[in-house]
């Protein structure tokens, strides 16, 4: 069954798409984390970085460079932002269709969660 991403990627369901072309799709999270948060996906369903093979190089370079050009246009490039892909049960991955999160547009704090 395809995932909700899969759905947004062909039209079939809702989403503020911010950027597509015939490789990846770009849409704003809907439950954002901070001002700025969209998520960066390829059109091809890769459920997850463990699935990720030598063939999809180029899609992952391009999705770098989408979210750089997004950074841009969000106006969030000068200050910083974050890049972040979720793989699995640990890092809690809810979405099993490879994305990255672009997040800015306020200081983010710590990478991860402290544990004391
Ligand atoms: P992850 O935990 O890395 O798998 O992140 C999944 C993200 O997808 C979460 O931040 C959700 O808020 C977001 N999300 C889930 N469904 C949708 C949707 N229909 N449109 C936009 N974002 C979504």
């Amino acid at each position: 069954m395809s995932s909700i991403f899969a759905r947004i990627i062909a039209g079939e369901a809702p989403a503020d798409i911010v950027y597509q072309d015939d490789r990846v799709t770009a849409f704003r999270d809907i439950n954002p984390q901070a001002p700025v948060h969209i998520l960066i996906v390829p059109n091809k369903e890769i459920p997850s970085v463990n699935e990720v093979t030598e063939a999809d190089e180029a899609v992952l370079g391009h999705m770098l460079v989408v979210a750089k050009q997004l950074a841009q246009q969000e106006d969030i490039h000068k200050n910083g932002y974050r890049l972040i892909v979720n793989c699995g049960d640990h890092a809690g991955q809810e979405v099993y269709h490879l994305h990255i999160h672009l997040l800015g547009g306020r200081a983010l704090g710590p990478m991860l969660q402290r544990r004391d």
